[in-house]
């Protein structure tokens, strides 16, 4: 069985995809520094624990399990963060990001799947942003996605490596089988904070700005199921492995959201009060980030399955519920 080295695994996407690349029939080769990560989250396949800014760790993984692809998803991936620390992401996504592809070549590792992001795209007047729409981010967070992008065009035209760049939207909701699910610390993202709001884990939500220029003044954004992205990122490695070259998609619905929308969901999905609040913006933010994300569909057969609200704000709350990691 082919092994794909996963970065990033112990992470909430990465999990979720070494769980469909272990369906799949691979092996999915965790590699993590479980900074953000957890330990218990590696339920697929085997661990290596290792620090993308130390390139010993990362030649030690390929000697050890020579994958033949990888899925890079291990980054910093906070936008406010991003724009008091804007150095941390730099560092480690761009640093880290440079040392994985250099060791991909050297070990003669040819498939190369990455975990960009729509903040690569910034604002643009609300319009449906696809894969031709100009990359400007806003924060340094997209800017260091950006640059991995770049690198990738760049040492693929010096080397034989081929890659697919997947552009997600805002990812929510949770393994379906609740074996695994979302959890930072300290939280930050949206679905997750309501949820905690809800069990009455936190005092209430504050709404991030309250005068956009959107129907009711909140930011809106395009939020896609863990499960459907992850299972793109099979469909992209059987694409690279059929050898189609290098290619850019989008992942979302095309359908936006807007905070209060999503909050409005979740009282219905848990059937309890949300308490929430506006309070000033979050420095960073786009105004509207919604996908077109035909391409996906009609190249790789792409259909989200469970990306609707109430769908993923059940998955996300079975498992608020019933699941955690421990340190
Ligand atoms: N948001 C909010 N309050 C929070 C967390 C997030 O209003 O406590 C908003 C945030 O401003 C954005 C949306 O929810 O408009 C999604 O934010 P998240 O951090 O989940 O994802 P991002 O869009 O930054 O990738």
């Amino acid at each position: 069985m082919n092994k794909v080295l996963v970065t990033g695994g112990a992470g909430y996407i990465g999990s979720h995809a070494c769980k469909v690349l272990r369906d799949a029939g691979y092996i999915p080769v965790t590699f993590d520094n479980l900074s953000t990560g957890w330990e218990d989250a590696v339920k697929f396949g085997p661990f290596h624990r290792g620090d993308l800014l130390n390139r010993a760790d990362i030649d030690a993984a390929f000697l050890e399990h020579t994958p033949t692809a990888v899925m890079h998803f291990a980054a910093f991936s906070q936008v406010g963060e991003a724009m008091s620390n804007p150095g941390k992401y730099w560092r480690n996504n761009f640093g880290g990001g440079l040392n994985l592809i250099e060791a991909t070549i050297a070990h003669e590792c040819r498939n190369f799947v990455f975990s960009s992001t729509c903040a690569t795209y910034g604002d643009q007047d609300g319009v449906e942003l696809d894969e031709h729409c100009p990359q400007q981010p806003q924060n340094a967070y997209g800017a260091s996605k950006r640059a991995i992008e770049d690198m990738l065009a760049d040492f693929s035209a010096s080397d034989d490596l081929n890659y697919v760049i997947f552009r997600y939207f805002n990812v929510a909701g949770a393994d379906p089988d609740g074996e695994i699910g979302e959890f930072h610390q300290p939280e930050t993202h949206l679905v997750p904070i309501i949820l905690d709001a809800v069990a009455d884990k936190r005092d209430g939500i504050t709404v991030f700005g309250g005068d956009y220029d959107t129907p009711d003044g909140t930011c809106i954004r395009d939020y896609v199921h863990v499960m459907d992205l992850v299972d793109a990122h099979v469909s992209g490695l059987k694409w690279l492995e059929e050898r189609k070259g290098n290619r850019v998609f989008n992942l979302g619905t095309g359908s936006g959201f807007s905070v209060r929308e999503v909050i409005d969901h979740a009282r219905v999905v848990t059937n309890r009060d949300v308490p929430w609040k506006i309070g000033p913006r979050r420095s960073g933010d786009c105004t509207k980030l919604v996908s077109g994300s035909r391409r996906a569909t009609e190249e790789l057969g792409w259909e989200p399955r469970l990306s609707t609200l109430e769908e993923m704000i059940r998955d996300a709350w079975r498992w608020h519920q019933t699941g955690h990691y421990e340190k």
